[in-house]
């Protein structure tokens, strides 16, 4: 599968025509998505209608954009007008967008093909895809594991090759862990770099949108795309971005940090050899890598429970728009209340009903105190140590996900077993930083034996071009990631 940019390339030199790409990419997906289950819905007629409209395009020498012709999947909570947006939920069933999210807006302008809505645990809550109400995704690498997620299903597009980019949704490590999982590179933006105009809201100080790809390069050049302001959200940073694509991508005297407090005792064995590999990649590249002291992020170990409380808060709310009255079906009962209890009851999830009702305890009077400001002050102090490590260092450099892909089931009945996978995604997300992941090899043994494993960097708020360049700089010292037999690789 080429490269989005290679591809953008080729179709604006008139050397290939999108609708010969657009209909490899489906005949990709005929054949490799029954192994993965990676899309809810596919919409082959409007795909093709959009071909050929762009080759028309290109024909008359119109300029068709810096993504002509490439294939891009949307994770099922970013609104299309016209298409599909579950959420990964029955609440949701048959709902149709009525308006194009930001992201979606700007992939179209600059001549994208959206191609097909992907699989999430429902509403984003989850790191396995596992919690979709339409059925589990598979990892491309080994289907009896899971994908990651809760972008799971974009994920596993482009790591079966079938797209080469797909945008995910990260609240607390959904872009960055399904695509280490995935032997992918996931790209979550700086809070307020990206437009949340038309993405489901589960946790807002949180929530973000950015890209999963193939290659790290696509990676800045998608998020050149979709990051800018926007006055629809107000939560949305005004001004320029400094362009990630054309940041230079050299790492000669970068500074990173690699922090103790980051690892315990649940990151597997062969996952850190791996990661130590790429710091020496990094190094002999001209970065001064530098381990960092147990104490300087001292209160990054207390992520997970100040994540799960604050984004359940902000989740009790958002959700308390899908009452049967203005979105998808209703389950109709004899009283408003009833009607509301039926709905909710039976409509969401287990895992979303979990977290509402975490939220709604940690917000209620008496509790509130004691639960939600305390996660509010430790969430303050993390940011804060991130911020003192910034005036020291360029970038921070861990593992993406403790572990491999695991075993679908293996933590289903464990809703605290499932939360630790994003032990080192978490803080990235509640200090609003931006972070990649990019593959950096197999596991060569251990319980994730040939399996991929996500190396992740940390930068300063508003370094995404930085973060970025360093994941191509990283790439191309390496090479190319290692590709899983689905894809067309060997390394399987
Ligand atoms: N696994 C985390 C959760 O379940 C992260 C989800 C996300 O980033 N959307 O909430």
């Amino acid at each position: 599968m080429l490269s989005a940019s290679s591809i953008a390339n080729r179709v604006r030199a008139g050397e290939l025509d999108p609708v010969a790409v657009a209909t490899e990419a489906l005949s990709r997906l005929d054949a490799r998505e029954p192994a993965v289950h990676a899309y809810l819905h596919v919409d082959r007629e409007d795909v093709m209608q959009r071909a050929e409209a762009l080759a028309q395009r290109v024909h008359r020498g119109d300029d068709p954009g810096r993504l002509a012709g490439v294939p891009v999947s949307l994770k099922d909570n970013i609104a299309v007008k016209g298409q599909t947006l579950t959420a990964g939920s029955r609440i949701l069933e048959g709902y149709r967008a009525p308006y194009t999210s930001h992201v979606a807006e700007r992939l179209q302008a600059e001549g994208a093909l959206l191609l097909g809505r992907t699989n999430l645990d429902e509403f984003a809550m989850g790191a396995s895809t596992e919690n979709s109400a339409y059925g589990a995704s598979r990892n491309p690498w080994d289907t009896s594991r899971v994908p990651g997620g809760s972008s799971g299903g974009s994920a596993a597009a482009v790591g079966a090759g079938i797209v080469p980019v797909a945008l995910g949704s990260e609240t607390g490590g959904s872009i960055r862990q399904p695509a280490a999982l995935c032997g992918v590179t996931g790209f979550k933006p700086t809070y307020g770099h990206v437009s949340r105009y038309g993405l489901v809201a589960f946790g807002s100080s949180l929530d973000q949108i950015g890209p999963i790809t193939a290659h790290a390069e696509d990676a800045a050049l998608v998020y050149d795309v979709i990051a800018g302001a926007d006055p629809r959200d107000s939560t949305c940073l005004r001004g320029e971005r400094p362009s990630a694509a054309r940041a230079k991508a050299d790492v000669e005297g970068l500074r990173i940090a690699v922090p103790e407090d980051f690892v315990d005792d649940s990151v597997d064995a062969h996952v850190l050899m791996r990661v130590s590999e790429a710091m020496a990649v990094l190094e002999e590249a001209g970065a001064i890598v530098k381990v960092v002291e147990r104490g300087r992020l001292a209160h990054a170990p207390l992520s997970i429970p100040v994540y799960y409380l604050v984004s359940s808060s902000e989740a009790a709310a958002n959700l308390s728009r899908f009452d049967g009255m203005r979105y998808g079906p209703r389950h109709e009962g004899d009283t408003l209340l009833d009607t509301y209890r039926a709905t909710r009851g039976e409509l969401f999830g287990p895992e979303v009903r979990r977290r509402i009702m975490l939220g709604t305890f940690a917000l209620s009077a008496g509790y509130h105190d004691a639960w939600y400001r305390k996660a509010l002050q430790v969430r303050r102090l993390i940011q804060r140590e991130f911020e003192a490590l910034f005036e020291e260092f360029d970038l921070v450099a861990a593992p993406t996900s403790p572990f491999g892909a695991f075993s679908m089931g293996e933590k289903t009945d464990d809703p605290y077993a499932m939360y630790l996978c994003d032990l080192l995604t978490a803080p990235a997300c509640l200090a609003g930083l931006p972070s990649v992941s990019v593959p950096c090899g197999l596991s060569k043994r251990g319980p994730y034996k040939g399996l991929p494993v996500g190396l992740q960097l940390i930068g300063a708020a508003g370094e995404d071009h930085r973060v970025l360049a360093t994941a191509r700089a990283f790439e191309s010292e390496r090479g190319e990631p290692e590709r899983c037999e689905l894809f067309g690789g060997s390394a399987a």
